[in-house]
This record gives C-alpha cells, structure tokens and sequence, in this order.
C-alpha cells in the first residue's frame, strides 16, 4: 500500500477557514488580532519566511506590524525593540525571526519576550509550561507536526518515536512534545554514534538535522510515520531522503507541503488564541 501523504498545506487551508470565522467574531468585539514580526538583518530566506507570516495574517483578516532592524544591530537595542512590543496592547503576538545575527544574543531576546505574547513558542519559560504538561504556545514547527499527526490518526502512545536534531526551537520541544503524548522517545544529534540503529528502531521518525537528504531511506523502519521537517529549497528536498518513500513508510509528510505550511499556520492560531483572552 502506498505510503499515506500527511499534507499539511491542504491541512493548514481548511484550518484557515476556522481561523477567519473566529478572526471577525473578535473583531466585532473590537479586538483585531495582531503579530508583531521582527527581522533583524537582511538574510533573504529569513524575508521570505517573514513575509509569508504577513501574508497569512493579510488572508485572515489580522493585522501584522513589521520591525525591521539593521544586521548591526545589537542585543540591547533589540531588547528594547521587544519591550516595546510587549507593553504595545494592540500587539498579541511577538514574532522574532530565527536566526539573528551572531553578535545579538538570540536567547536573551527570545526570552524578553512576554511570555502571553510568545507565539512562536521561543521562550524558556514557555518551553518549561509546556514541558510540564501546562497551558502554553508550544513551538510552531513541533506544534504544526502535532497538529498533522493528531489530524490524521497517527496514535503515538507506546510507539518508538526519534527525533534527529535537538534544537531549541524544534528537535527539543518536539521530543517533549511525543513525550508528553506518551510515545517513548529518543533525540539524536551530531554526537549519536549509531544514528542508524536508532532510526531503524523508529514507528515515528523526525527528521530536523538542516543537512539535505541526511536520513537514508534504507535506514527507516517498514511501516514507519515519517515527519520531514528540514526544507532546501537548492536541492529541492528535506532532510529525509523521501525518494521511494512509498515502499517503506505508511505514512509521510512531503516536502514541501507537509510541516512548513502547518508551522505558519500553528503561528497564526497562536496569534488568534492570545487575542482571544482578552474577551
Ligand atoms: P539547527 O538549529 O541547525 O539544529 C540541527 C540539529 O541537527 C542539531 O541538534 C544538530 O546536532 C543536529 N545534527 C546536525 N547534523 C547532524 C548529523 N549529521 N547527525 C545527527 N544530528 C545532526 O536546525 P533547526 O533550526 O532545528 O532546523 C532543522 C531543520 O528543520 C532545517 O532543515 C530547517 O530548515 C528546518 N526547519 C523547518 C521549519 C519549517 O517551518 N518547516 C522551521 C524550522 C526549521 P547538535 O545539537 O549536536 O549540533
């Protein structure tokens, strides 16, 4: 049987539907939704990827405030940008586009953000509340990837699941994530010696290296849930070798069309839900 595609662009438009009746209920109560996004430098996929934000929020209705900032900016001016947001009551989310450049001190500023505003799902203190099983935005990439496996059935509890990458933005909050969704988990990265031992082991395997085409399709369990979550727009492919995928996995997201689209998606809702406890 062919392998089931998990399609999250098709996902994240019917998803849209809902959040466009729910963006004019609160704007008939005054409130506009609004997400903040800050750019810092001029890395042209970052603009890209910004833009997009905008554009999702154009489609539903919601408003977006784009910060701009030089690449020599430094930490402190662009903690000052962040406070400002954060005291802004029109703003309802912060988004501060990864990667900053190297002399910012990325952690710092993610965790200036108010954690109410935190959306994109950057900060410690957010990353620890949904660590902890408690109400928060978890971040949009692994959020986005649960939201696909929840759609379309995939059961996680008691499976084997390997995430490979740990990140703080994806490979860490997504182990957490299928932890807390009682999977048994593994995370991998560039010191793992047996790398394909452990994928060999996997029911729902992660790909989140950034490397193209790292996991070898020889490597992956028959009948494993395959979630490619890296995109190389050069090599027109993730970080799962996905050639042929149809002859072993039962499940699998392409690329592109499967995590990238629900990871804006997941970004907007988190927008809407924050504006939404104002009513
Ligand atoms: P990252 O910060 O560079 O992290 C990469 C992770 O992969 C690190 O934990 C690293 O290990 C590990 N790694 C690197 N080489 C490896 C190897 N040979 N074997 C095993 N592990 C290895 O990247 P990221 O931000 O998490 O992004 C990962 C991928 O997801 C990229 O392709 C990116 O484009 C994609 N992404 C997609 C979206 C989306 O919306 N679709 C969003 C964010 C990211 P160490 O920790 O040991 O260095």
């Amino acid at each position: 049987m062919p392998s089931k595609i998990l399609d999250g662009k098709a996902l994240a438009k019917l998803a849209e539907e809902d959040i466009k009746a729910s963006v004019s209920k609160l704007k008939e109560n005054g409130i506009t939704p609004t997400l903040a996004t800050i750019l810092v430098g001029v890395d042209p996929a970052s603009a890209t990827y910004v833009k997009m934000k905008q554009n999702a929020c154009a489609r539903l209705g919601m408003d977006s405030i784009a910060v701009e900032l030089s690449k020599e900016t430094t930490t402190e001016e662009l903690l000052e940008a962040i406070e400002k947001l954060n005291q802004d009551s029109n703003v309802h989310g912060i988004l501060l586009q990864h990667p900053v450049p190297s002399q910012i001190n990325e952690r710092d500023c993610f965790d200036a953000i108010n954690v109410e505003k935190d959306v994109d799902g950057v900060t410690c203190i957010g990353f620890g509340q949904m660590t902890m099983g408690e109400e928060a935005f978890g971040s949009c990439t692994p959020a986005g990837i649960m939201r696909i496996l929840e759609h379309y059935k995939i059961e996680i509890s008691g499976k084997n699941a390997v995430v490979v990458g740990r990140s703080p933005i994806l490979g860490k909050p997504m182990a957490m994530m299928l932890l807390n969704k009682n999977a048994t988990v593994t995370i991998c990265h560039s010191r793992t010696t047996n790398l394909q031992e452990h994928i060999k082991n996997a029911d729902i395997l992660v790909g989140a290296v950034g490397v193209p085409r790292l996991i070898q399709k020889d490597w992956i369990k028959n009948g494993a849930v395959v979630i490619d979550a890296g995109y190389h727009p050069a090599e027109k492919c993730g970080d799962i070798e996905l050639e042929d995928i149809d002859s072993i996995a039962s499940a699998h997201t392409p690329v592109p069309g499967g995590v990238g689209p629900m990871t804006i998606n997941t970004l907007i809702l988190n927008t809407l839900l924050a504006a939404q406890k104002l009513i």
